[in-house]
């Protein structure tokens, strides 16, 4: 028996939850997570060239170019773990990027099977990014505030030790938001006419928004 791969894709601002919830849903339709940002910071710690053209983009909390970010995220997307499809997170964030995986997947037959647009005020987000830590060693999302660990400072799962990120401070997360609306909030329009599109109020608390995002892609796979 041969299914066709699923392709979901989180859709919404810096800290909506994109992370968070991929954790949960990527279990659940047992999908490979695949974030363009972790992308980018792994190359970034082990100081590749792709890294080294990232960072300056990255510091400022400004897009990477489409052309590099594409064929990383695609290159990505053509590994054998991605065979049955991935929950894509983070990627993709304008136009281009949206056309230039549209015609990837179409060349194999495929397409975007649900976009989840998370949908925060703005508000909510700038509390949300500059209270965010993670962990060093597997990248799980925690909050001072609204997810706070059990021990301070350290990963529930695995002992790692908790960071804030460079581009987590309220100026870089402003800019943020900022290219979020010019850049990427345009995607919404966009899936909206492929009727791919489904609205999720991210302004609950997680298991909340875990079960509303369920519901939304309960049709594509057999969820247990
Ligand atoms: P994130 O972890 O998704 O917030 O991404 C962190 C940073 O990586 C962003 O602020 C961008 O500089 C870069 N980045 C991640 N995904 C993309 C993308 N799809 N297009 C361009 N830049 C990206
Ligand atoms: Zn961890």
């Amino acid at each position: 028996m041969t299914t066709k791969p699923t392709y979901i894709i989180l859709l919404g601002p810096p800290a909506s939850g994109k992370g968070t919830q991929a954790t949960k849903l990527r279990e659940a339709l047992d999908l490979p997570h695949v974030a363009s940002g972790d992308l980018f910071r792994y190359n970034l710690k082990n100081e590749t060239a792709l890294g080294l053209k990232a960072k300056q983009y990255m510091d400022r909390g400004e897009l990477v170019p489409d052309d590099v970010t594409i064929a990383m995220v695609l290159d990505r997307l053509a590994q054998p773990d991605c065979a049955g499809g991935a929950l894509l997170d983070g990627f993709p964030r304008t136009i281009a990027q949206a056309e230039a995986l549209d015609a990837a997947l179409a060349r194999q037959g495929l397409n975007i099977d649900r976009v989840l647009n998370i949908l925060v005020p703005d508000e909510e987000l700038i509390a949300r990014i500059t209270g965010r830590r993670l962990c060093r060693t597997c990248g799980e999302p925690y909050h001072m505030m609204f997810k706070k660990p059990k021990v301070s400072g350290i990963c529930d799962l695995d002992g790692g030790e908790l960071y804030q990120r460079a581009d987590d401070t309220e100026e870089t997360a402003r800019n943020r938001l900022e290219v979020y609306w010019k850049q990427t909030s345009p995607l919404i329009a966009y899936y909206r006419e492929a009727g791919a599109l489904v609205d999720v109020d991210g302004n609950q608390p997680i298991a909340a928004v875990t079960q509303a995002l369920m519901a939304a892609v309960s049709d594509l796979k057999t969820i247990e």
